[in-house]
């Protein structure tokens, strides 16, 4: 193997036993019975049991006495049966253990910051000293499984003919919806690159270019609060194919998913998956991201409701409920009510089912009988409500009926819900602006025959756009593209561009599109996301080898750091005011 060693710690097997080792790895644990040293030996592969006899090998028995945790040693000896009430059966390597006869402590550890098999270490703690952390048996399994899915994937993109084509990272400003990074110029001052969002238009071109199929785990950076699901730079299988209807596309990722648990060994989710409208996932479920794990559908009662005596019912354009499997104490509704005014509703009205089948409710002796016919709880069930226009409506039941699969614990969590999310509006109303902006970004296609209507009827043009959703979580999103520049212009008009700004801001691609562009799609979906997810992993931290914290800073490094004002100079930058101590 090497002059280091020639086998690892977890290969060791009760059919090895008489032959000689070298092995090499971290002490893991050391117990000293006074005479007999044992030491747990570890390396990447496993550990295993090193026996330090100080009648046997007196020299190796003096240094086993100086070992401490995460030591670096070579051993040498010989692979013996253990006795059998000494046979461990947690441990692959159990049966045996290494006779040492020559053991070297090759590096020392000063006292450890925590154990590695410390519970609830704090996190901060935890990526201060990542490269100790890595050495867990989670980092190790993660880190791991991050390059077994993306080697799978990159496996299925190549079956299928697609080309890795690196982009650049400094860029100009891509339409992502996040604030830019801006990476100053010293041969250029008052100039800045942004990193790329994402390389959208990059790949664009090459598909204008000919490539016909392009990928590539691209790294992203995006401006944005950091969250369990998000740092900001990230990363993602960016891919674009020439010549595709929606279809094409859905069924490469769909592929690289199925390949990707396989490789790690899981049961992969059946094909094809599940497809819901925009419309049909925010009237039933009030997510374009919705957990399909579990049920708990919306209701709509805006009819029945019309003439109700309770006016917020009878005036509001839209009343919808859900029933909640349990029957809510007063405090329990007042925090759910909590809840529901976070989404934007006023209060929370609610219809109780006690077990006795009793109505517990403030607004039942409003309701007709009809009313409460059509909506009265099961015993043991609330309904809940929201009244208002449709997308509060939505956004309110949407927000309650995640934290009710949250609290309750509907979902089962041995499913894996995957579906995809189709027919988005092309716009939404820009919330600072009152104008439209793009709900996807500006180069997603309507879908065919709602072309012609991309600027006489913003409000209802759909657009070819897909999003893929796992458990809840969106992994990413794609779109069929706009391949001709009347139709690019049109959007660019819609959202408010006029024809100076599109030429200064997206000259080369209408360029570019009046060059010969062939129809392209494609789509980014997010590999940390999708790894943490497949881990079993809360957030993505738990993923990546060095993230950030919510702070947007690093514990390990601790980037980012103010920089001296000569180097500033340089870049033509002057602060406007000191850094803030940390
Ligand atoms: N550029 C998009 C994103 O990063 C994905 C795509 O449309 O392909 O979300």
């Amino acid at each position: 193997m090497s002059s280091w060693r020639d086998t690892t710690c977890g290969a060791l097997r009760a059919a090895d036993a008489g032959t000689r080792v070298t092995l090499a790895g971290w002490a893991d644990t050391r117990r000293d019975h006074g005479g007999l040293v044992f030491v747990d030996l570890r390396d990447h592969t496993g550990k295993v049991q090193l026996v330090l006899n100080p009648e046997l090998a007196p020299d190796a028995a003096a240094t086993a006495h100086e070992i401490r945790n995460e030591f670096v040693l070579q051993a040498e000896g010989e692979v013996v049966l253990r006795a059998a009430d000494a046979v461990n059966p947690n441990l692959p390597t159990g049966e045996v253990e290494v006779q040492v006869e020559r053991l070297e402590i090759v590096s020392r550890s000063t006292p450890l910051p925590f154990q590695l098999d410390e519970e609830n270490v704090e996190e901060n703690l935890r990526l201060r000293y990542r490269w100790l952390d890595m050495r867990s048996d989670r980092m190790q399994r993660n880190l791991r499984l991050n390059h077994t899915a993306i080697s799978a994937i990159r496996r299925t993109m190549d079956e299928r003919g697609f080309v890795d084509v690196w982009t650049p990272s400094m860029t100009r400003g891509t339409p992502e919806g996040a604030r830019d990074f801006l990476v100053p110029v010293r041969l250029q001052p008052g100039k800045f690159f942004a990193l790329a969002q994402s390389p959208q238009l990059f790949k664009q071109l090459c598909m204008v270019g000919g490539l016909d199929r392009y990928y590539q785990i691209a790294t992203c950076w995006r401006d944005e609060d950091l969250r369990a699901d998000r740092q900001f730079e990230f990363r993602q299988l960016d891919l674009e194919m020439a010549f595709v209807d929606r279809e094409d596309v859905l069924d490469v990722l769909e592929a690289c998913v199925v390949a990707a648990f396989e490789a790690a060994g899981r049961e992969p989710p059946a094909r094809p998956f599940p497809r819901l409208s925009f419309a049909e996932a925010m009237l039933r479920y009030g997510s374009d991201k919705p957990d399909l794990r579990f049920g708990l559908e919306i209701e709509d009662a805006t009819e029945l409701t019309r003439g109700s005596e309770f006016g917020v019912f009878a005036s509001a354009p839209c009343v919808r409920y859900l029933a909640a499997p349990r029957a809510f104490s007063r405090a329990e509704l007042a925090r759910l009510e909590e809840v529901a005014k976070e989404w934007g509703a006023k209060g929370l009205a609610y219809l109780v089912g006690d077990e006795s089948g009793e109505v517990r409710s403030p607004i039942a002796k409003f309701l007709s009988e009809r009313e409460l016919e059509a909506m009265k709880p099961a015993p043991g069930t609330t309904v809940l409500f929201a009244a208002g226009d449709e997308e509060l409506v939505a956004r309110v039941l949407g927000g309650l009926r995640a934290h009710l699969g949250r609290e309750l614990e509907l979902a089962d969590p041995a499913l894996d819900a995957f579906h995809w999310v189709v027919d988005f509006p092309l716009f939404e109303r820009d919330e600072n602006t009152g104008g439209w902006t793009f709900m996807h970004h500006p180069f997603t296609a309507a879908v065919p025959g709602d072309e012609g209507r991309i600027e006489s009827d913003s409000a209802h043009v759909l657009g070819q756009h897909y999003d893929l959703i796992w458990n809840g979580w969106e992994l990413g999103s794609g779109s069929i593209r706009i391949h001709d520049v009347a139709t690019q212009q049109a959007v660019f008009r819609v959202m408010g561009l006029a024809e100076e700004e599109q030429q200064s801001k997206f000259g080369f691609l209408l360029e570019a599109l009046a060059m010969g562009a062939p129809p392209h799609g494609g789509f980014a979906m997010g590999i940390d996301r999708f790894v943490a997810l497949l881990a079993g992993e809360p957030d993505i931290r738990q993923v990546i080898a060095f993230p950030k914290v919510s702070s947007g800073s690093d514990p390990l490094t601790g980037a980012p750091t103010p920089y001296p004002d000569e180097a500033l100079r340089d870049l033509g930058i002057r602060l406007a005011q000191p850094p803030a101590q940390p």
